[in-house]
């Protein structure tokens, strides 16, 4: 058993390392709080090949692992948290999934301008009454002719307010088989999306909204009995908000130990007060342990999807580390720290928000407590 990088992942970390110091660490404060999608990043991140980094090369990517790219969302937000945003978007939101089963047509429609950086694509999967129960969702799809006809609506989806397409989860018939997805692009009659609300992230999302939307069949991007292999590819966003959580709490962390080195009080420098010290060392543990788990997940999906259970049991840990550890930092740096001078609090409430999105970790827990008992727990009501 290796626990280091292969000398190409060193190398590849090193070379992202130095993008981001160079052209990420101006504005890293500024970028936190402005909650429109930084288009200029995605475009200079296209560049340097950080859109697609497990794409297969005929089809615009770099032909990499889900190891590097967690790799980039490492470096990335080691310098600026907000852009690892930017690395989220290209390789493990929903561009993944469109990439595993889109058409031909589909990706040489949409796929140049997504790894370009020019466009944004958003997830609609959440429904006012279908959350943590996704699969209860009600949003409609029926065949019409050639088309299909969209009628619901979906809540709280990332980056909704500025997408061009949408990645939506419909039901084209009853019960779990019923379920599938399509593509749809914004400006198409009858798809209204609403006033940007926003998170205490400070990230915004829309309200969408299907009424006789209707859109070409060749928009169906898997049709009925599709959910698992969708979930398969939901699997790679959970890694992504697992990634991220982990690189937040890093980054707080860090500015946390280096505050507690130079901050004096009562005549010495706070590193020297072993209440904080043992903070640290807890602090420490946390995220090394929880760094391990999605390396795992990471590396043992290669170039494919990860598996259901290591990345519930990453993604568990490292949202509560990210968020323990940020929480934690933001203590240690005072009221320094609870202010927006200083990126520590914005960690603390990004890490606060991934134990939510994408599965939260209840409904993680459940799933890894189906596998401690292999046994599936129904939580519906008989
Ligand atoms: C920052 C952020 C970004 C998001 N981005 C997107 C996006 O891009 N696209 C999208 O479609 N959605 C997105 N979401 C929505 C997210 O997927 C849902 O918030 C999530 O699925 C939970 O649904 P809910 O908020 O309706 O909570 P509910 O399902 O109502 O749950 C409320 C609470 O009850 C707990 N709970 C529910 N059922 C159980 C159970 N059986 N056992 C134990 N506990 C349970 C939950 O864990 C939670 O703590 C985002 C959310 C956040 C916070």
């Amino acid at each position: 058993m290796n626990f280091d990088f292969t000398d190409q992942q060193k190398i590849f970390a090193e070379q992202v390392g130095r993008f981001a110091r160079e052209h990420l660490a101006d504005g890293a404060l500024k970028r936190a709080h402005d909650s429109r999608f930084p288009f200029d990043v995605a475009q200079l991140m296209a560049k340097q090949g950080l859109l697609g980094i497990t794409l297969p090369e005929s089809e615009g990517g770099q032909g990499g692992t889900l190891t590097d790219a967690v790799i980039a969302i490492e470096q990335v937000a080691a310098v600026c948290p907000r852009s690892a945003d930017v690395v989220q978007f290209g390789n493990f939101g929903p561009i993944r999934t469109f990439a595993e089963y889109g058409t031909p047509a589909q990706k040489s429609r949409w796929l140049s301008d997504l790894l370009a950086g020019r466009i944004v694509m958003s997830l609609g999967m959440t429904e006012p009454d279908a959350g943590s129960a996704v699969t209860d969702l009600r949003t409609s799809a029926q065949a019409d002719g050639a088309q299909y006809v969209v009628n619901g609506s979906k809540v709280f989806s990332t980056f909704s307010p500025e997408a061009q397409i949408f990645l939506i989860y419909v039901r084209f018939g009853p019960g779990l088989d019923g379920i599938g997805s399509v593509i749809v692009e914004r400006g198409t009659p009858g798809f209204a999306i609403g006033q940007p609300s926003t998170f205490m992230s400070g990230e915004e999302w829309s309200e969408l909204h299907f009424a006789d939307c209707r859109i070409p069949a060749e928009n169906v991007l898997l049709g009925p009995g599709g959910f698992k292999k969708q979930m398969a590819g939901f699997n790679v966003e959970r890694l992504g908000n697992t990634a991220r959580s982990l690189a937040l709490g890093r980054y707080a962390f860090n500015a946390a130990r280096d505050y507690a080195l130079t901050r004096q009080q009562f005549g010495r420098p706070l590193c020297e007060f072993q209440g904080l010290q043992w903070k640290f060392a807890d602090m420490a543990i946390k995220l090394e342990s929880a760094q391990l788990l999605l390396y795992r997940a990471a590396a043992n999906a290669d170039r494919g999807l990860p598996s259901a259970y290591e990345t519930a049991v990453a993604k568990t840990a490292c949202n509560q580390a990210g968020f323990e550890v940020a929480s934690e930092a933001v203590q240690i740096m005072g009221a320094l720290g609870f202010s927006r001078e200083t990126l520590v609090e914005y960690c603390m409430r990004r890490t606060r928000g991934w134990m939510i999105a994408g599965g939260s970790i209840e409904m993680l827990k459940n799933r890894i407590a189906e596998h401690v008992f292999d046994r599936r727990f129904d939580q519906r009501k008989r």
